[in-house]
């Protein structure tokens, strides 16, 4: 019988890799991962968690300036990049610890190289030969910029969260959650921002109503939007980058960010000697098991391309994790995975779009409601808050909710639960508000808009 070394060996110690090898640690396996760059994956070092972090950071303009209709005189506030920049990137060497504690006290071994496979059942990290039962390829995506004149001049999101100057004017490529993310968060920092996407209205996938509301809310907030609109070349001039878009507008900036989507990170991995097959994008095709083509090769998370999500990741690093050494046959549900994304207001959606679910449901009832949230009743800041509900009128279940507005996010995580466990629109007319929320509008939703 073969020797292994390990009864999991887990590429990459992102937020998938690292679920896998604690849980299958925690079952006995004897497990390690290698991590050739930082713990914890793009969510802990440059997604998910600096995201949020700036978010709050940048909200406070206009905390300070709604203070002063609820009476405070917070003088004339002053934004400085390098403690933002700083104290996030403290804070992000305080999880990488923790995520080294919590892989360490499993029982997992880090291994700090980079580990490609040799074969079937072998890998090389650094110097190391290993063999392992079975191997997780976890390694995530990466940041695309496409091509284009002066294209090397891009920063993306990677380089986003380290910036050694606050851009004074910032353009945004792209119209999809980290443009809109980012855009929200350069404005409210201080920035100029411009965004340019390419097709007719950016967050394509998205609930069309709210994608109009979030483009108005955007507006608003004085973020330029330009539709439309391809970048066609950047050139350095200076001290400014002078970019070109294919109208023939001309923009100058200090930054300019490519927010273009994220490609599975599967490039040399030793996919050849191994066996391991991947489409033409890059992911990864694996089974309802996470098996790829080869046995007792599995992968999980961005790298095989389903939904480029953190608890999705986790999700499937736990499926896998207990039908290895759990004896399970556990699958991740796809179906009604909420989301967030923290533009400025948040949006927080679960369920098919408006759009979808009219082609779903024949008989589709649409309850929507505008409203400006009651803190700028005295504040006076014009944003406003739009939620929609959508329920299959045939058995009067509630399919979707959605929500641009401030908690977004916080509020439809309790709403997934509800439409995961079937709630009916009669559910929700029973269930008492919580008074005064924006959320208790969920609940009191009487008559259908359509
Ligand atoms: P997305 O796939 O969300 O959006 C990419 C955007 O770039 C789209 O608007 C797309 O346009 C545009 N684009 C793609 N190629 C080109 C091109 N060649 N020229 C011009 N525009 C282009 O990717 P992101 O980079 O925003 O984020 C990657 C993933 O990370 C997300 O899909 C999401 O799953 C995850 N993420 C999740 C977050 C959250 O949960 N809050 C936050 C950030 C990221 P088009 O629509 O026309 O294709």
């Amino acid at each position: 019988m073969e020797n292994y070394d390990y009864d999991l060996f887990v590429i990459g110690a992102g937020s998938g890799g690292v679920r896998a090898a604690r849980v299958s640690a925690s079952l006995g396996a004897k497990v390690a991962v290698a991590e050739e760059r930082y713990l914890g994956g793009t969510c802990v070092n440059v997604g998910c968690v600096p995201k949020k972090l700036f978010v709050y950071g940048s909200h406070f303009a206009e905390d300070f300036e709604d203070a002063e209709a609820y009476g405070w005189q917070a003088g004339d506030p002053k934004f400085h990049w390098p403690t933002l920049r700083d104290n996030k990137s403290r804070e992000i060497e305080r999880l990488n610890g923790v995520y080294e504690g919590l892989l360490t006290d499993a029982g997992v071994e880090i291994l700090a190289e980079r580990a490609v496979l040799t074969g079937p059942h072998s890998i090389r990290a650094g110097n190391t030969s290993i063999k392992a039962r079975n191997i997780l390829v976890a390694t995530g995506s990466w940041p695309v910029v496409p091509p284009f004149p002066g294209s090397d001049l891009a920063v993306t999101s990677n380089e986003a969260f380290y910036l050694p100057e606050f851009p004074r004017r910032a353009l945004i490529i792209g119209g999809g959650y980290i443009a809109v993310e980012f855009a929200g968060i350069f404005a409210g920092l201080g920035a100029e921002v411009t965004l340019a996407y390419r097709g007719e209205l950016f967050l394509r996938g998205f609930d069309a109503g709210i994608r109009r509301f979030v483009l108005e809310e955007m507006a608003t907030k004085g973020v330029d939007v330009r539709l439309n609109t391809r970048i066609a070349s950047v050139e350095r001039v200076g001290d400014r980058l002078h970019c070109r878009f294919d109208d023939a507008t001309r923009l100058d900036v200090d930054l300019v960010m490519a927010a273009t989507g994220r490609a599975p990170a599967s490039a040399d991995l030793g996919f050849e000697a191994a066996g391991v097959v991947t489409a033409a994008n890059g992911a990864i095709p694996v089974d309802d098991s996470y098996r790829t083509n080869v046995p007792h090769v599995y992968a999980i998370g961005d790298v095989i391309d389903r939904l480029q999500l953190t608890p999705v990741a986790i999700a499937e690093g736990m499926c896998v994790a207990h039908n290895l050494f759990a004896g399970g046959s556990r699958q991740v549900d796809y179906a009604n995975v909420p989301t967030a994304i923290f533009c400025q207001p948040n949006i927080g959606t679960v369920g098919p779009t408006e759009e979808r679910a009219r082609e779903i449901y024949p008989e589709l009832a649409v309850y929507e409601s505008s409203f400006k949230p009651m803190k700028h009743t005295v504040s006076g800041r014009g944003e406003r808050t739009l939620m929609k509900l959508l329920v299959n009128a045939e058995d009067d279940r509630v399919v979707a909710a959605h929500m641009c507005g401030p908690e977004a996010g916080e509020i439809i995580q309790g709403l997934s639960v509800a439409i995961k466990a079937g709630a009916t629109k009669a559910d929700f007319d029973s269930t008492i508000g919580i008074h005064p929320t924006a959320a208790e509008e969920f609940v009191t939703m009487r008559e259908a808009a359509r």
